[in-house]
């Protein structure tokens, strides 16, 4: 679990419901998507057996389990991939302030909401 205190005073668990997301820009999005295509491809077209686990070894190193069900590996392709080059965001739950965590400085960099309520159209 980690936390995050925002300027209002309160102390947020990053973890809770609604308070963290990530953005991505979108070219590094998109770069995402399509190594996670090629990749899972890849595995499928190995198949089985020897070619399976050279795949599995190559891909994730030689510590990866040979026997891992496709489900967990395709899952794993996708958290590889996407966990990279995203922008994280905090939400305090009690001001509704929006903190973005630059990628490069890892500083947090706050904005509040600048009203309210929507106005009525
Ligand atoms: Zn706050």
């Amino acid at each position: 679990m980690s936390i995050f205190h925002c300027v209002c005073g309160v102390v947020n668990d990053d973890e809770a419901p609604d308070a963290s997301c990530v953005a991505y820009p979108l070219p590094a999005f998109i770069a995402a998507e399509s190594r996670v295509v090629a990749s899972v491809a890849a595995f499928f077209a190995a198949d089985s057996g020897v070619a399976r686990a050279g795949w599995l070894a190559a891909h994730f190193g030689m510590d990866y389990p040979t026997d891992e069900c496709d489900r967990v590996v395709v899952e794993d392709i996708v958290s590889r991939e996407f966990n990279d080059g995203f922008i994280a965001m905090f939400r305090c739950l009690s001001c509704g302030r929006v903190w973005l965590c630059d990628p490069i400085t890892n500083e947090g960099h706050r904005f509040a909401p600048s009203e309210a309520r929507p106005t009525p159209s």
